[in-house]
């Protein structure tokens, strides 16, 4: 697995959604290009959490079919999903592992236990966990 790249205008967004929605966990899924290079997102969807709690999600069936649709309408690869965890650190759950049925997803997972935000991507296969290499970038840095 390369790298998962991510625009920094993207991550700000999930931010500022995630917080908006606070004290619930909010929740969503990546899409975007992947390349022997890695992977980068292009697009986030906001899903709703269906379960409207502050510990756990599960994406909206139906708002997650829309979201297919749109990833098809424009090129995109699924490449994951992500969750906040209001009052959590940024690694998944006993419950996030036992419902990752996915292994070639990234499964972001953003913490806003503390004042700065963190947020990791993780590679979750037959109940082990592991990190991968996320970077928040900026295309102006190089101008
Ligand atoms: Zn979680």
């Amino acid at each position: 697995m390369g790298i998962i790249r991510v625009d920094y205008r993207i991550y700000d967004e999930i931010v500022k959604y995630a917080k908006e929605h606070l004290p619930e966990e909010a929740c969503g899924l990546i899409a975007g290009t992947e390349d022997e290079n890695g992977r980068l997102i292009k697009k986030v969807y906001y899903l709703e959490n269906i379960d409207h709690a502050t510990d756990h999600f599960t994406l909206d069936p139906k708002d997650q079919m829309t979201a297919i649709k749109d990833m098809r309408a424009n090129g995109l690869k699924p490449l994951g999903n992500w969750h906040s965890h209001p009052e959590s650190p940024s690694r998944p759950s006993d419950e996030d592992v036992k419902l990752a049925f996915d292994s070639s997803a990234s499964y972001l997972i953003l913490s806003l236990m503390a004042e700065n935000p963190v947020l990791n991507a993780f590679h979750i296969a037959e109940g082990e966990w592991s990190k991968e290499d996320l970077r928040i970038t900026s295309e102006d840095y190089y101008f």
